[in-house]
């Protein structure tokens, strides 16, 4: 009879930080530059150079720490990593050990409630873990500690295995490597706690967190227990998996292989394991016998950041409203459906649109309207993320208008709505421009309606013999001869009286 066994599982999670330049010199940190653009005498680990602390990164470490219930560490410091690897050009890398940053927070997790990202992550392969249960669980998982380091370079190896190039780019780009404590049971634990991660650092604008392109990466580190007892077992580590899916799969399959060696007598043994998701299986890569002793010393070239309280208040004082909090009042303030509201907060940018345009124009069900299926489409369509949303909220609210008094149909809207999403184009001066005002003059709807009646006398007679339905061919064609500038519901009215 086999044991039954418990998932341990903690995280640790790196986070690009969204400053504009990097952690220790002026160098900029923007993506997709020629190889070694972005880097000077800091960043390529010239002797003799020296760091300068970017202040922006001790804020947002500070914020990331205050949004996650940490003590901030009032004397910390920077510690030297030293390895060898030709994409670390100081052959040591500026990271905390002695004194991280922040330390001894937790954040809350909420299961039982499959999030979008747990339902795909399901999809693939049956991952054994997560069951459909609506029943809400609410966890705190322990945050260890954050501390502030620099990324390493790349290296770009060539198809023949004879050149490797090196781009020192990311080099410097500041990161915060959050810690979670062993407190996870589950993979749908660990989504919940990485989504929960994510929304906070987005909210407050420190990172973009898009695990796929690397500005957030989780380590996990898992181990295996009989239920009940009180001991960890001995925990591997699986590095840089880079989806909600492939984390997914990996705690499975990593699960199942401890359980294995345990029930056939054997030990799992302490070392960095690499998942391949595509064989779905995961193989050693180094174990914690070869682990190397990176001699952490303390760095002599940076003084240690003192942070008074004024700081610590400057910084919490600038904290935004999160995600629970909007959601609460929301439901309070604006009369829109539980699941709107869910939507739209699910990001800052996304709300801050909505409020702001439902606060001009007073129809909050119509923004989120146009948000949650307009919006939604676009987005998906264009690959984009709300955060790249360029039309303004004053925008939206004015289109919402135009519509309101009849200005323009809804389906013309929509056509106004595209162009306004890609430009940010006034939606007034475009539809003045294009001349694709409504025709509110009933007398000339009527003129159009009686020439369709005129053009279409079997679909007037199916009417009359009480087919309903050919009403709404008939409007067709009165919107199609107005060019689309009539309104429906008008067209709709003066059809019926005339075939009364
Ligand atoms: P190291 O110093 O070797 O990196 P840490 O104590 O810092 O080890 O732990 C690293 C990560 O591993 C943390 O996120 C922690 O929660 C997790 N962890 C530690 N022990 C276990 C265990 N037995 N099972 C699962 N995860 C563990
Ligand atoms: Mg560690
Ligand atoms: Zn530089």
């Amino acid at each position: 009879m086999s044991k039954e066994y418990e998932t341990v599982i903690g995280l640790e999670v790196h986070v690009e930080l969204a400053t504009k330049t990097k952690i220790f010199c002026g160098c900029s940190t923007a993506f997709g530059a020629e190889p070694n653009a972005h880097t000077c005498p800091v960043c390529t680990g010239m002797p003799g150079s020296l760091p300068v602390l970017n202040k922006q990164v001790v804020e947002y470490a500070m914020a990331v720490g205050l949004a996650t219930n940490c003590d901030i560490t009032r004397h910390c410091k920077f510690d030297r990593k030293n390895y060898f690897y030709p994409d670390n050009p100081q052959n040591y890398q500026i990271s905390q050990l002695y004194l991280p940053i922040c330390r001894n927070g937790y954040v809350e997790i909420e299961t039982g409630k499959l999030s979008e990202n747990q339902k795909n992550a399901l999809k693939g392969k049956n991952g054994s873990e997560i069951t459909e249960n609506t029943e809400v669980k609410r966890k705190k998982v322990g945050i260890h500690e954050i501390h502030m380091e620099e990324d390493a370079g790349k290296l770009v190896h060539d198809d023949w295995g004879e050149v490797s190039l090196v781009d020192y780019n990311r080099s410097g780009v500041p990161l915060i490597e959050i810690v979670s404590e062993p407190d996870m049971r589950s993979a749908e634990e660990v989504i919940a706690y990485l989504e929960k991660l994510r929304m906070i650092i987005q909210y407050l604008g420190a990172s973009d967190c898009k695990l796929q392109e690397g500005s957030m990466r989780a380590d996990v580190n898992l181990s295996v227990r009989a239920v009940g007892s009180t001991e960890f077992g001995t925990r591997t580590e699986m590095k840089n998996l880079n989806s909600f899916t492939s984390i997914t799969h990996a705690i499975e399959g990593e699960r199942n292989r401890q359980i294995d060696i345990l029930e056939s007598g054997g030990k799992v043994i302490q070392e960095t394991r690499r998942w391949d998701d595509t064989k779905f299986e995961s193989y050693a890569m180094r174990s914690k016998e070869d682990a190397q002793d990176y001699r952490y010393f303390p760095d002599p070239d940076l003084l240690p950041v003192d942070i008074a309280d004024e700081w610590i208040e400057k910084v919490k004082a600038a904290q935004p409203e999160f995600r629970e909090a909007k959601i609460e009042r929301y439901k309070q303030e604006y009369q829109i459906p539980d699941y709107d509201i869910e939507l739209i907060t699910s990001s800052k940018r996304m709300a801050d649109i909505f409020e702001e345009a439902s606060g001009i124009c007073g129809q909050p069900k119509k923004v989120s309207n146009w948000l949650m299926v307009e919006t939604m489409r676009l987005l998906k369509e264009k690959s984009m993320d709300p955060d790249q949303i360029r039309f303004s909220p004053a925008n939206l609210a004015k289109l919402i208008e135009l519509v309101d008094s009849k200005v323009i149909n809804n389906s013309t809207a929509k056509e106004v709505f595209e162009v306004m999403f890609d430009n940010d184009t006034d939606p007034a001066k475009y539809v003045e421009e294009h001349g694709m005002k409504q025709e509110n003059d009933e007398g000339a709807v009527k003129a159009i309606c009686e020439k369709v009646i005129a053009e279409n006398p079997q679909s007037v007679a199916d009417y009359k013999g009480g087919k309903d339905k050919a009403i709404g061919f008939l409007v067709g064609q009165v919107m199609k001869a107005a060019k689309g500038k009539a309104d429906p519901g008008t067209a709709n009215k003066i059809l019926k009286e005339l075939l009364s």
